[in-house]
């Protein structure tokens, strides 16, 4: 199923997962989505390399057992800095042959090594999709606060701007923790012409040390409530998890009332935090049990 045909249809709900790091077996990939599936998710999002992890040759055969084995639809994420045309083409050849019909197509973080070959921006890859005929859907990446390189809020829109019209179909965004930065980044697409639909993404914090990364490295700016709650969790590790999910699920209610074409959550492969969402998006009626 293309997500964009889901997003015409109705409001979705949707998870992340990230390959397993490390030594770590495929099969805990697969565990961990087989767990998120129960909770009825439209889709689960697989990430590419995320961080510059260097993990990305899984993320085709994670995505290709969520369609196959769970039934649920996939959707692979790819970056394309440091790649070529030719690694693009054997990666989309992998999603057709797995039956895999949507891609989230990224530029990818900066990293030392690696350097623009044939694509500069996600506006490149997708637009280079689009010309090779391919018939994926194409979501790409969104950011309320701004991304971090962009200079001004004009090039953060243009980018975007580019995206829809290189071909992209759908928008996701960044995470954040003050739900005003996206209703107000909300309007402001509709003035700079980017009328893609919007799914919000929503990451809970773990931790003071987890918040403070997330802010550096994806620009989310941490709002004094969240200070707050992080304070009154204290010190124990599990109280401030506690506390994220708490306030996450508090957001995504919010997001529901105001209208969302669709919400993300950046699960972190905790089948729990999946599961945490999908009791708060019930209890405010956004999702049917
Ligand atoms: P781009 O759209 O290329 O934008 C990057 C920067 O370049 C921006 O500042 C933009 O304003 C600017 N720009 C864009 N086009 C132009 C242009 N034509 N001229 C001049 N400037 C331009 N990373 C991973 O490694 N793996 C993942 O799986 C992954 N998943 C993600 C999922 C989501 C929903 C999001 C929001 C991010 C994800 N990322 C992932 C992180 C992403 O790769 C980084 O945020 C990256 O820095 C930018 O990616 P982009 O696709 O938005 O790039």
């Amino acid at each position: 199923m293309k997500i964009i045909d889901r997003l015409s249809a109705r409001q979705t709900f949707s998870f992340e997962i990230f390959p397993p790091k490390g030594e770590l077996p495929l099969e805990t990939a697969y565990e961990v989505a087989g767990e998120m599936a129960r909770d009825c998710p439209d889709w689960i999002s697989v990430t590419y390399s995320a961080g510059g992890s260097g993990n990305s040759a899984n993320t085709v055969p994670i995505a290709a057992s969520i369609e196959r084995d769970l039934g649920v639809t996939a959707l692979a994420h790819l970056t394309c800095l440091g790649s070529t045309s030719d690694d693009v083409d054997a990666y989309v050849d992998s999603l057709g042959e797995a039956g895999i019909e949507n891609v989230l197509a990224l530029r990818g973080d900066r990293a030392p090594g690696r350097e623009a070959r044939d694509f500069g921006h996600a506006s490149d890859l997708i637009a280079y999709l689009r010309d090779r005929g391919s018939e994926l859907c194409i979501g790409a990446a969104c950011y309320p606060e701004g991304h971090v390189e962009s200079p001004t809020e004009e090039e953060s829109f243009r980018a975007l701007y580019l995206k829809q019209e290189a071909g992209a179909d759908y928008l996701v965004s960044q995470l954040f923790f003050d739900n005003e930065d996206f209703y107000r980044f909300r309007e402001k697409c509709l003035r700079y012409r980017v009328r893609l639909p919007i799914v919000a993404g929503i990451m809970p914090f773990t931790s003071v040390k987890q918040i403070q990364r997330m802010a550096f490295t994806c620009g989310a700016s941490i709002p004094a409530k969240v200070v707050k709650r992080l304070v009154l969790a204290g010190d124990d590790p599990a109280d401030q998890a506690r506390a994220g999910v708490e306030y996450a699920c508090e957001q995504l209610a919010d997001l529901a009332a105001n209208g969302v074409d669709g919400l993300h959550v950046y699960s972190m492969n905790k089948p729990s935090v999946a599961h945490a969402a999908r009791e708060a998006l019930l209890a405010c009626g956004y999702l049917e049990a």
